[in-house]
């Protein structure tokens, strides 16, 4: 288990389990984050546990001889002020309205994210600058698998794989949609549980299959940063990378599928569908552009939500003795994508910082 403390570099594991944490969030996406972030701020005792080796989650970028490509999130869009504020704090050059020069008349992957009222911002570092930016001075346990849950009077015990359970008097699962439910069923049963499966049961989220592909300098460059195609039933866009970036190594080129197209692929060998993925995008570049030096296929499985998939809140249910259970993530206030993650987890921190009554 690998234990990063933003806040303290230095800091060593410690292996001797808390007695009761006061509260455990379970995923360092940017809704998980938030709320840690909030609850610290509030003067609250919080753990991050987060599975994979590094914070962010979906809103992911990987490096490719030291140059950034984003392959969940291209930009944050949004228009709560608090967010905005947020994206502003974000220690990183940011690309304000990024994507300036956008092409094709299919549908962004979040309605409304190119309407004039919405901000927009990337960052020349990749998006991970702003889950960077929120994990800023949180204990956050990377590689640390939340495999089931248990209450107890008073609290919940977290099973993390063969690691030693912890305990906490507040749990807050902020995870994709489909993932909280899977953890919540080994939590049953609880007074709330059907009732909420069958709550969460009706939403859902689209899968996405994504290649990163880098091509030489003198690649053609198209006259846009972004290509939503009309006509294709393969890709959902065509996002030129390496116009985010400062002095890039690569042309460097993101293509996205579309949600119905994905899921027939979903069990396919990456590399067939990788390969017809970049065909489709030939077709829109030139034919140059099925033969990259490099390529890198991410199959995301719960991508976004559908798009009739939100609620007007996070959830916050009360167990006996007083111990408190939160639901945060992206399905968790309006309009989806990382503006609704931010502000679940931070709605959801206010509210576990009201006593219960
Ligand atoms: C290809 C793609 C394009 C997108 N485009 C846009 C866009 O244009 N605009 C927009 O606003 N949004 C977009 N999104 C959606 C946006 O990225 C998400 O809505 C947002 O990042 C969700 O944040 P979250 O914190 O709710 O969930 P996540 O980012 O999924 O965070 C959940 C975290 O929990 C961890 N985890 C899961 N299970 C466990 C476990 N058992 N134990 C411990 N940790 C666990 C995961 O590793 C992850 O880090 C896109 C996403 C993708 C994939």
């Amino acid at each position: 288990m690998l234990v990063l403390d933003f806040a303290m570099a230095d800091s060593s594991p410690s292996r001797a389990p808390s007695p009761i944490l006061e509260t455990l969030v379970v995923g360092a996406g940017v809704a998980g984050l938030s709320c840690a972030g909030a609850l610290r701020r509030a003067g609250r005792g919080v753990v991050v546990l987060e599975r994979a080796h590094d914070v962010g989650g979906r809103c992911a970028t990987r490096r490719f001889d030291g140059q950034a490509v984003d392959f969940g999130p291209l930009f944050a869009h949004g228009h709560h002020p608090d967010f905005l504020r947020v994206l502003r704090e974000v220690d990183a050059h940011p690309l304000r309205d990024w994507p300036r020069r956008v092409e094709g008349g299919g549908p962004p992957c979040q309605p409304g994210a190119l309407e004039p009222t919405v901000r927009r911002v990337a960052f020349a570092q990749g998006m991970k600058a702003l889950p960077r930016h929120l994990a800023q001075g949180l204990e956050i346990r990377l590689e640390t698998r939340v495999t089931a849950l248990r209450a107890f009077d008073g609290g919940f015990e977290v099973a993390c794989g063969e690691g030693e359970p912890l305990r906490c008097r507040d749990l807050v699962l902020a995870l994709a949609l489909e993932q909280t439910r899977r953890l919540l069923r080994t939590l049953e049963p609880f007074p709330q549980s059907a009732g909420l499966q069958a709550v969460l049961g009706l939403f859902g989220s689209v899968p996405c299959l994504t290649v990163l592909a880098g091509y030489a300098l003198d690649a053609p460059a198209p006259d846009w940063d972004v290509l939503y195609p009309e006509t294709s039933d393969v890709l959902q866009l065509v996002a030129q990378d390496s116009s985010k970036r400062v002095a890039p190594r690569f042309r460097t080129f993101v293509a996205q599928a579309r949600p119905k197209w994905s899921r027939q692929r979903l069990d396919v060998p990456p590399a067939q569908w990788s390969r017809e993925l970049l065909e489709e995008a030939a077709d829109h570049l030139g034919d140059w552009a099925a033969t990259p030096l490099w390529t890198y296929p991410h199959r995301w499985r719960y991508a976004r939500l559908s798009p009739t998939s939100e609620l007007a809140g996070p959830l916050r249910i009360d167990f006996p003795g007083g111990a408190r259970l939160g639901l945060a993530g992206d399905v968790f206030s309006p309009g989806g994508g990382l503006q609704a993650a931010w502000l679940s987890g931070t709605r959801l921190a206010g509210r576990l910082t009201q006593e219960p009554s």
